[in-house]
């Protein structure tokens, strides 16, 4: 399960053609990045796979299936935003039930699913604290909790760290990468920042207006980029 195809999928806004007509493969299980300068269409791109946006062509499979016209709850796939909408009122547990909640889930089995969220992610301490006394990066992670209890076939996460300070951002990043190693489902994970890029990526799918200048390994893009774009936006591996 987590297995993303892109088949010619293209996006326009209007007269303007955003995303010209690109194929991708993901495989299940693998830690996707997309990377790129700000404006290349990371976000627009994100947001066909999670079905937030139409496609203007082209075809998107998840797991053998034609998505390319489900609509974002049907294609079992979790978005985690840098911006996290948390309720206020509520408490984290709260917080990371509502949506199973909404969805008609019986009890026990939200319990179940919050108290292994919680585990995963070591937030059992402040499971009863409402967000305001929480820190970002503890919200953050309530965000995240909210994602794993709908056990989704894929995360996509846009830019989530952006909004952190540098110190919590390193944990936070390998935070991330444990969760991947601990759950194994496929994670497609948008940044601009190339270290983030490098140390957390299986695979690096590196974009530039809306193309893919070159999808390799980070090791593979470090010791044969295909290009000067390329080459410059990787740097050195740190
Ligand atoms: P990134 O996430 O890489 O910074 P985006 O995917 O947000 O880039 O944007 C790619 C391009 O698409 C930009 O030129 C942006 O202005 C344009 N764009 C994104 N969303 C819309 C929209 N809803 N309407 C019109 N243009 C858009
Ligand atoms: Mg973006």
């Amino acid at each position: 399960m987590g297995r993303i195809t892109l088949d010619k999928v293209r996006k326009a806004f209007g007269d303007v053609e955003v995303i010209p007509p690109l194929d991708l493969r993901i495989e299940d299980g693998e830690f996707v990045v997309f990377v790129g300068p700000s404006g290349c269409g990371k976000s627009t791109l994100l947001r066909l796979i999670a079905g937030l946006e139409d496609v203007s062509g082209g075809e998107i499979r998840i797991d053998g299936t034609d998505a390319t016209h489900l609509s974002p709850a049907k294609r079992g796939l979790a978005m985690v935003f840098q911006s996290y909408a948390l309720y206020p009122h509520m408490t984290v547990r709260k917080n990371i039930a509502f949506p199973l909640k909404m969805a008609g889930m019986d009890k026990a089995e939200i319990d179940r699913r919050v108290d292994g969220a919680a585990k995963v992610l070591n937030l059992s301490s402040y499971i009863d604290r409402r967000p305001g006394q929480l820190s970002g990066g503890q919200r953050q992670r309530v965000a995240i909790g909210r994602a794993i209890v709908r056990e989704p076939s894929a995360f996509l996460f846009d830019e989530p760290l952006s909004n952190l300070d540098a110190a919590l951002r390193v944990g936070m990043r390998l935070e991330i990468s444990e969760l991947h190693k601990r759950l194994a489902t496929t994670m497609i994970y948008v940044t601009h920042d190339q270290v983030e890029a490098m140390t957390m990526a299986d695979k690096i799918v590196v974009l530039r207006a809306g193309h893919i200048e070159q999808v390799g390994s980070p090791l593979e893009l470090y010791r044969t980029p295909r290009n000067t774009f390329v080459a410059g936006f990787i740097g050195s591996p740190k």
